[in-house]
């Protein structure tokens, strides 16, 4: 009965299965909902040539009557959301809000896959940590999820910790601490942090965010949503029940977990509560 909002298409270059078979594979999983939130065009963000990773603006249009077809075709079976995924940079802030302004996204999804120009998060990024510090990376990390909470202009933030991907942990840095500060900030800020299982499948094998983050916005009321940052069919879903079930251990009440319709939340507990 979960939702699943985070489902990449083959556009952005490195994701495989037609968009149909997503959709399919949430209706086997019993999904009453999922969103489709690809990578949003970066040529038309600035983003150099060599660190695009995501359809073209040409591409959009397509992108969005691909969605509504599906959505159309499957009405009785499942709802199917148009959401897009970000990437947030402090200096295109102006840009980003031009293209969320399109009354035609049920939600939007902000990002942070770059450091000082650099994608930390592509697969085989081992190298890039292994020439940095991993405190001062996770410093600089944190600051940008800070940014992009106060921005205003997302619905919901990506798997939060990804700095975390490849199993690098700081040495003196007091995660603790930091996860307090960022749960503060997001208190007021009007964004739900999306539980994103993706980790599971990448080195650091646990969701985005850790446990013991997740504890800290729960205590402060932070709205959750559910995603698996599909990049294959089979991806759909991902681990969703064994994540949930040790959320519900912890005390997690369903009546913070949202879904989003034109940009505005609504309680998963108000469609009958997840099973
Ligand atoms: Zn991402
Ligand atoms: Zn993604």
């Amino acid at each position: 009965m979960l939702f699943d909002y985070h489902i990449h298409t083959s556009r952005c270059g490195h994701a495989n299965g037609k968009m149909e078979d997503y959709v399919k594979k949430a209706i086997d999983k019993e999904l009453v909902e999922i969103g489709f939130s690809d990578h949003f065009p970066m040529d038309v963000l600035g983003f150099s040539d060599d660190t695009i990773c995501s359809m073209k603006y040409e591409e959009l249009e397509e992108y969005f009557a691909d969605i509504n077809e599906l959505r159309d075709k499957y009405k009785d079976k499942i709802k199917i959301r148009t959401g897009i995924e970000m990437d947030y940079q402090e200096d295109i802030e102006d840009m980003l809000r031009k293209y969320t302004n399109d009354n035609r996204w049920d939600y939007i999804i902000g990002s942070i896959h770059f450091i000082d120009g650099y994608d930390f998060s592509k697969p085989g990024q081992e190298e890039f940590f292994a020439d940095r510090s991993i405190d001062d990376l996770y410093i600089k990390y944190f600051e940008k999820v800070k940014n992009l909470a106060s921005s205003g202009l997302f619905d919901i933030i990506a798997h939060i910790d990804l700095i975390k991907k490849f199993g690098c942990h700081p040495e003196k840095l007091s995660l603790d601490e930091i996860y307090r500060e960022i749960a503060k900030v997001l208190s007021g800020a009007d964004l739900a942090v999306e539980i994103n299982t993706a980790g599971w499948r990448h080195p650091v094998k646990e969701q985005y965010p850790s446990l013991t983050f997740i504890k800290e916005l729960v205590k402060r009321n932070v709205p959750l949503t559910f995603g698996s940052d599909a990049h294959s069919p089979d991806d759909v879903a991902y681990n969703f029940s064994n994540v949930f079930k040790e959320l519900k251990r912890l005390g997690l009440e369903t009546n913070i977990i949202y879904g989003f319709s034109k940009r505005k939340p609504f309680c998963v507990e108000d469609l009958g509560g997840i099973r």
